[in-house]
């Protein structure tokens, strides 16, 4: 198998890393391992000689040291002695004064709690006592308030009576008064003889003056003897029927009684409603003794409901009429006369008692007062909340006085409470005071006593103590002798030690190997993530690459290389130039077939240029012909034909002929042009005027210029000397340029190119210029250096390729000139210089 470059890189890294890693780490290890033997070596010896010495050392100075000891402890014991004495002395005094602050401690609370009960005890008496008062004075106001309110209802409820009573005795006396009054006056009437003789006609008169005068004469009518009626004058149609029985009625009881008659009350319907009105019949009689007949009239009582309508108790209360079974005769709201009382009926049909009567019904006061002359009653109502307005009004002031009364008593009690807990306090002060007093007597005593006691205890544990040191220095003294006998067996140790040092010398190789290992192995993943690394950043990229390059290789021009990674930058650089040059490849892949395409058609239109040449030369040749011989017809006509039909058809053939030869001529131009033009370069240079290659190029370019109507200019210096060239790759240029200003001019309204050849004098040689500039956009100042570019374009896609200015530049270089973009105020101005053909020869 082949190696590629990116697995040789590997290889040799790998070989780079381990091989100097290998080597040094076994030199490391072999150095190493002959510095610890060593080093061990002189440790042993060393070791033991201290050894020895040691012993030496160790054999006198314990003997010094054990004397020197025994006398320091004992000084030690005794000091230590005393100190804990002292210590214990202290703790013992506090441990008193512990115990006697604790007594002093619970005295005092048990004091403070007693003092607290009684304190608790005399509050809670103080409460009782006024919660007692509180109570027993609050009884007392609600009963003064409850008989208050009582009493202020009676009298209310007796206001009330009196008022209803007052009411009704002035009803029933202006009810009586306008009973009366009809009386007298149909009495009056029923006298008149045309009543008396039965004349109705009078009658009517009389009766119906009557009823202007009187308007509450509702209906008026006159009856004979025999109870017939005679005559009625009435507003409202009457109803017959219904008053019938009423008339019979009082018709009985006027015979009867020989007198004037009132019936009850009756509701007739006046044609305004239902009204009540009073039947009355009077006798007529002839000289107040034979009975003629009756004047009867219906009464309304119209004062009596205008009394009821204006009459109001308090803001709601109100008073009506009603007869014994209920019917409404008059009240305030006109609606309801004519229907029966439900609200109140339990007090209007208990007609048992003729008395006045009071009673409360669903929240109303209601009063009652009978009227026995009409048989009916008078009924006053009040809502129950207003009436006892006042006495509700009476009792919140009660409530108020009481409550204020109660706050006073708070205070009061309040009070007397502060000042019994102030004196309860201040004397707890003092008992206080005086138990603390006690107590620090109790400790000073106790702490005299306790003082004389440690004296005796301490004097008595020095004794004990010096006895017992003495028994423990000398047990010592034998130890440490048993001790240092022990010292003869250091060489035993000694011997251990060597052991040790080799078994440490052994352990220290193993640690040694151990660590060379993992050195390995860090090395070992040191060159792995190594590979890894180059792996990603050379052998990832470059397969891309290859990758990449063999697709575009293939033929597949739209590949463009994506690296994995972007840790390379220079690879990442490398893939860049790779996609540029494979954008580079399509646009010149393009343009060959677009040059090709050129090629063909050049090669084309040479060959038809070719074929048409040989008809347009014999169409010259006719038209030519044609002239002459029409040339020649003028002249023999006479006078030139001049003013005769014929003379102006062959002037007209004439002119249409030279038209003909004319074009054939340009035709044959064009065609030469093209001819030439498709022919290859040569390759060796000949003089070429530039004025000459500026009209060439315009045989091309003169029609389509003028075809947008962009105005040409053509500026030639006539002395222009040759320049040495080929002339259809000047032509090229000039072609090209003139391209590009045509395009720069398209849409523009004032298009216009100017072409100008001169001679230049620069730096002691003599150059021929040939400028192009146009008055369209220019190019901006960031794309001048570009424009020279290959395939550098702005132009719309298949418009431009981007190679005109990139060919002609080659051009210009080839013949050892230039091609610039001059500067120019509007438009843009190229400029190609040429050396002069003489100088060039010169300089050959
Ligand atoms: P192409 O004409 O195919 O675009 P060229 O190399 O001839 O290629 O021109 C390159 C570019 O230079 C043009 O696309 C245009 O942007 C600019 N350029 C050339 N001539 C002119 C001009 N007379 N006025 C303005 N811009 C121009």
């Amino acid at each position: 198998m082949k190696m590629g470059l990116r697995h040789r890189l590997m290889l040799l890294y790998t070989l780079a890393a381990a091989v100097p890693a290998l080597i040094g780490a076994t030199l490391v290890m072999f150095y190493l391992s002959r510095q610890l033997r060593d080093t061990m070596k002189q440790f042993q010896q060393q070791t033991q000689a201290s050894l020895q010495d040691y012993r030496h050392w160790i054999e006198g100075s314990t003997q010094t040291l054990l004397t020197e000891t025994f006398t320091t402890v004992r000084e030690q014991i005794n000091r230590d002695l005393s100190l804990q004495q002292s210590q214990l002395a202290r703790q013992q005094s506090q441990l008193i004064g512990k115990a006697l602050g604790t007594l002093g401690q619970r005295t005092a609370s048990s004091t403070e709690s007693l003092q607290a009960g009684i304190a608790r005890t005399l509050l809670q008496t103080l409460d009782t006592t006024a919660e007692g008062i509180a109570r027993s004075q609050s009884q007392a106001l609600r009963q003064l308030e409850t008989s208050a309110a009582d009493t202020s209802r009676d009298a209310i409820r007796q206001q009330i009576e009196q008022t209803n009573l007052n009411l009704t005795v002035n009803l029933s006396r202006q009810v009586n008064a306008a009973i009366q009054s009809a009386l007298t006056q149909l009495t009056l009437i029923a006298q008149q003889p045309a009543l008396q003789r039965a004349d109705l006609q009078e009658s009517e008169w009389i009766l119906r003056a009557l009823q202007d005068r009187e308007p509450s004469y509702r209906l008026l009518c006159l009856r004979n003897a025999t109870n017939e009626k005679l005559l009625t004058i009435s507003d409202f149609p009457a109803p017959e029927e219904r008053l019938k029985p009423v008339t019979n009625q009082l018709w009985q009881e006027m015979t009867h009684r020989g007198e004037p008659v009132v019936g009850e009350v009756v509701m007739v319907d006046t044609g305004d409603g239902p009204e009540p009105v009073v039947p009355v019949l009077v006798p007529v009689r002839e000289r107040g003794v034979e009975l003629r007949g009756a004047v009867g009239a219906l009464v309304a009582m119209d004062n009596l409901n205008a009394l009821i309508r204006t009459f109001r108790i308090g803001q709601h209360g109100y008073a009506m009429l009603c007869t014994a079974d209920g019917l409404i005769l008059a009240h305030p709201d006109a609606r309801r006369i004519g229907q029966q009382e439900t609200q109140f009926a339990p007090l209007i049909t208990d007609a048992g008692s003729m008395n006045p009567r009071l009673q409360e019904i669903n929240g109303w006061l209601v009063a009652l007062a009978p009227i026995p002359s009409l048989n009916a009653c008078l009924i006053a109502v009040q809502p129950t909340d207003e009436a006892f307005r006042l006495a509700t009004a009476l009792q919140s002031h009660f409530l108020q006085a009481r409550q204020q009364q109660q706050q006073a008593l708070d205070n009061t009690i309040l009070r007397i409470r502060q000042q019994a807990s102030r004196q309860v306090s201040q004397q707890m002060v003092q008992h206080h005071r005086q138990l603390q007093q006690a107590i620090q007597r109790a400790e000073q005593q106790t702490r005299q006593e306790a003082t004389r006691m440690l004296d005796a205890q301490q004097k008595a544990a020095q004794r004990g103590m010096d006895q017992m040191l003495t028994r423990s220095l000398l047990q010592s003294q034998h130890h440490l002798q048993q001790e240092l006998s022990q010292l003869a067996h250091l060489s035993d140790l000694s011997r251990q030690f060597t052991a040790l040092t080799a078994t440490l010398q052994n352990q220290l190789k193993d640690q040694m190997i151990n660590a060379s290992l993992v050195g390995l192995m860090c090395m070992l993943l040191f060159m792995l993530w190594g590979s890894l690394y180059l792996y990603r950043t050379i052998n990832m990229p470059l397969r891309a690459l290859v990758e990449a390059t063999q697709t575009i290789a293939g033929g597949d021009l739209s590949r463009r290389v994506q690296l994995p990674t972007r840790n390379a930058p220079e690879l990442q650089e490398l893939a860049d130039s790779f996609n540029q040059m494979v954008d580079a490849l399509v646009k010149a892949e393009a343009q060959l077939v677009q040059t090709s395409k050129l090629a063909s058609l050049g090669t084309l239109a040479s060959g038809v240029a070719h074929e048409l040449n040989q008809p347009l030369a014999i169409i010259r040749g006719v038209a030519q012909q044609t002239i002459q011989m029409l040339s020649r017809l003028q002249s023999l006509s006479p006078s030139g034909g001049e003013g005769t039909g014929e003379g102006t058809w062959i002037r007209q053939l004439l002119d249409d002929m030279r038209i003909i030869e004319r074009q054939t001529q340009r035709m044959s131009q064009i065609i030469l042009h093209l001819r030439t033009f498709a022919r290859k370069p040569r390759v060796d240079r000949e003089p070429v005027n530039l004025n000459t290659v500026a009209e060439n190029a315009l045989i091309l370019l003169r029609e389509q210029l003028h075809q947008r109507g962009i105005e040409l200019v053509e500026e030639y210096e006539s002395s222009l000397p040759p320049v040495l060239g080929e002339p259809n790759s000047l032509e090229q240029v000039v072609i090209n340029l003139l391209t590009n200003a045509r395009d720069a001019l398209e849409g523009q309204p004032d298009g216009r190119v100017v072409i100008r050849t001169r001679r230049v004098q620069e730096s002691g040689r003599e150059w021929v210029e040939l400028c192009v500039q146009d008055n369209g956009p220019g190019v901006p100042p960031d794309l001048r250096m570009q424009i020279f570019d290959p395939f550098f374009t702005t132009k719309e896609p298949g418009k431009g390729t981007g190679l005109g200015l990139s060919i002609s530049l080659e051009i210009a270089q080839k013949h050892g000139g230039t091609l610039l973009l001059g500067d120019s105020p509007a438009g843009a101005c190229f400029i190609l210089r040429l050396p002069a053909a003489a100088q060039q020869q010169h300089a050959a």
